[in-house]
């Protein structure tokens, strides 16, 4: 299960009902952040989400509707006795703009670990410590994980990275399986939580007592951006695709256009042609005081879109 909450849906500056771009992810009680406008830790106290346990903060650009929270958030972690390690994920730059956004900050307590636009999946663990982040090759040698992220690079007016997050589902336990490839009890808890095991010389495998593969959840979060094919194959059967929508009047294509943002009518597409099953608009414009007026644009296209606003929560649970 994934619990999302959209701490700001707001992109350009901040307003007094719509705080900037940052949206928080709770999962198996560790927390990940994407993106960090100016007064996301307000939004988070404001919300009750809670800060402490945020492992990975994923930083879409580095325009500052995105990151201008981030020295604030960082040194809050740290007054609050925060010495666990945290992971910076980021386009091309990152370790530059972090170094001179961080200059403020004397001392933190904590470690922070920067992976710059990564090029392969990164598998996820949680565990009660935190989350442990590993690159692997490609998806299918995930198996000892929980969660694989992946990135793509978007068109932006710079460099910008959109994410994808899919939690996996073990397949069901199937005691006859077991029984029928001669497994000894005592070792079915270890393959049934995909761990390989050897015993007597014998080695064992977690396809000996578990049935057919089940689908996972998969949650893709786009902004901002024109509108790509690349997109489409990124976020294809999500079950959550939170997607920008700068512009909701149709009249502001041209805006869109020339700042590199998308209209409302433009998401709805990427959601249709990736064939997901719902889509949260998010990152309004300040011109647009009401997004809601303009649903309509979107939902002709595709009819399960939503209108995010500051601390709207989803849960997304397996299908
Ligand atoms: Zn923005
Ligand atoms: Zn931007």
């Amino acid at each position: 299960m994934i619990d999302v909450t959209l701490l700001g849906t707001g992109g350009g500056m901040p307003m007094v009902n719509r705080y900037l771009a940052s949206t928080l992810l709770n999962f198996k009680g560790r927390k990940i952040l994407i993106d960090c406008g100016e007064g996301t830790q307000v939004a988070m106290r404001k919300f009750k989400t809670g800060f402490k346990s945020i492992d990975l903060i994923c930083i879409t650009h580095f325009h500052g509707d995105h990151i201008f929270g981030l020295p604030g958030l960082l040194s809050t972690m740290g007054n609050s006795d925060r010495t666990e390690l945290v992971t910076i994920i980021g386009p091309y730059g990152l370790a530059k703009v972090l170094n001179g956004l961080l200059l403020s900050l004397s001392y933190l307590p904590y470690d922070i670990y920067i992976i710059e636009n990564p090029k392969k999946p990164i598998a996820i663990k949680a565990n009660k410590a935190g989350l442990e982040l590993e690159e692997i090759e490609d998806s299918k040698a995930s198996n000892n994980c929980d969660m694989v992220l992946k990135t793509i690079e978007l068109d932006h007016s710079c460099h910008c990275l959109g994410y994808s997050f899919y939690v996996k589902r073990m397949p069901k336990f199937v005691p006859e399986k077991a029984e029928l490839n001669n497994v000894p009890k005592e070792i079915w808890k270890i393959l049934q939580r995909g761990e390989t095991i050897e015993q007597n010389g014998k080695k064992y495998f977690p396809h000996m007592v578990l049935g057919e593969e089940r689908r996972g959840i998969k949650l893709s979060y786009i902004t901002d951006t024109r509108p790509t094919e690349e997109i489409v194959d990124f976020i294809s059967d999500s079950d959550l695709f939170i997607c920008e929508g700068t512009y909701g009047d149709n009249e502001d294509l041209e805006k869109a256009i020339n700042n590199k943002h998308m209209t409302f009518e433009e998401a709805a597409n990427l959601a249709l042609k990736g064939n997901v099953n719902e889509l949260l608009l998010t990152h309004f414009s300040p011109s647009m005081d009401e997004p809601e007026v303009y649903k309509e644009n979107a939902i002709r296209i595709f009819p399960k879109t939503i209108i995010g606003h500051d601390g709207m929560r989803k849960l997304l649970n397996y299908r």
